[in-house]
């Protein structure tokens, strides 16, 4: 088995004026980040980690190792909020996915709201369980996931990388068969889109991974964009593992509140941190606000009752 084609994509959407996803492409390590916090500390944090992944993608060769890298992000985005008083309380989710293509496994990592999904026989399985309110209250009972995708307070995250000295990251291995496709996104993907509809736009673009990204990020802007929407997709063929192309080596992007990155129009060799937009704006911080939002839950289940 080896990685075939593989594409990333990220969009600031319709109604956030920045971007504050960052996204790692460099096969086969494959990540996104999606930073939180005011005025632009949420960029600041999705992009010290990702570089940070992306700096750490050459020790990675299983779960331990993966794990250690997200203990090193999320290491350098709470010092940066630490000693920076401007991006106090920042964070980042990370959803990562290492193909170790010799076992045919892939190694995902995951802290936050942020998904990975594989699709296999046309079947499309969410892999990654959020690290979210909501998804705590649909566990418990106390919300449908029907309900769910539709709470005012869906991005309300439970755990993130960056927020505090120590990170709590699920970690595991997931067998991989010659055929699969694997996709990672941000939340203004799922928000905007249901499970079927994501289904829906990647069988309806024959399961080509750049065709699926398009497909994706303009199905989830014309279901009103949101937030910020970023996807990567790779797909797992056939083949001797060590075949696939080497990422082009290119200058090292530097992380910090000033640094643009813009966009490169080529798929191939644009690993690392891809990101556009201009203003201000971002997603509101969630950490510490849980008590408040389960009495939005429950009256959001009273008027459940109520109706
Ligand atoms: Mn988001």
């Amino acid at each position: 088995m080896k990685i075939g084609r593989a594409a990333s994509l990220t969009d600031t959407g319709r109604r956030r004026l920045r971007n504050e996803d960052a996204f790692v492409f460099e096969p086969p390590l494959f990540a996104i980040a999606d930073g939180m916090g005011g005025a632009r500390a949420g960029e600041v944090a999705a992009g010290i980690a990702a570089v940070a992944l992306k700096d750490g993608r050459q020790h990675v060769d299983g779960e331990e190792s993966l794990e250690a890298i997200i203990a090193e992000a999320n290491r350098l985005v709470w010092e940066r909020s630490v000693a920076d008083p401007t991006t106090a309380g920042m964070g980042t989710t990370i959803t990562v996915a290492f193909v170790d293509a010799p076992a045919s496994q892939v190694v995902f990592g995951h802290v936050g709201d942020s998904r990975a999904y594989r699709l296999r026989d046309g079947i499309l399985e969410q892999i990654t369980t959020d690290h979210s309110l909501v998804a705590e209250l649909v566990r418990t009972g106390v919300l449908t996931p029907e309900e769910a995708e539709r709470h005012p307070q869906r991005s309300a995250i439970t755990r993130a990388v960056g927020t505090e000295r120590a990170i709590d990251a699920d970690v595991f291995t997931v067998p991989a068969e010659p055929g699969d496709l694997v996709l990672i996104c941000s939340d203004g993907l799922t928000d905007m889109l249901s499970e079927a509809e994501i289904a829906a736009a990647i069988v309806g673009a024959d399961a080509d991974p750049e065709r699926a990204a398009e497909a994706l990020v303009a199905a989830a802007n014309a279901q009103g964009g949101e937030d910020n929407i970023t996807v990567v997709l790779f797909e797992l063929v056939e083949g001797e593992p060590g075949s696939e192309p080497e990422p082009e080596p290119e200058p090292e992007p530097a992380a910090g509140p000033e640094t643009t990155i813009e966009p490169t129009p080529d798929a191939d060799g644009d690993a690392g941190v891809r990101r556009h937009g201009a203003g201000s704006g971002g997603r509101a911080a969630a950490i510490g606000l849980i008590a408040l939002v389960v009495v939005v839950g429950l009256l959001a289940l009273y008027w459940g009752i109520g109706r």
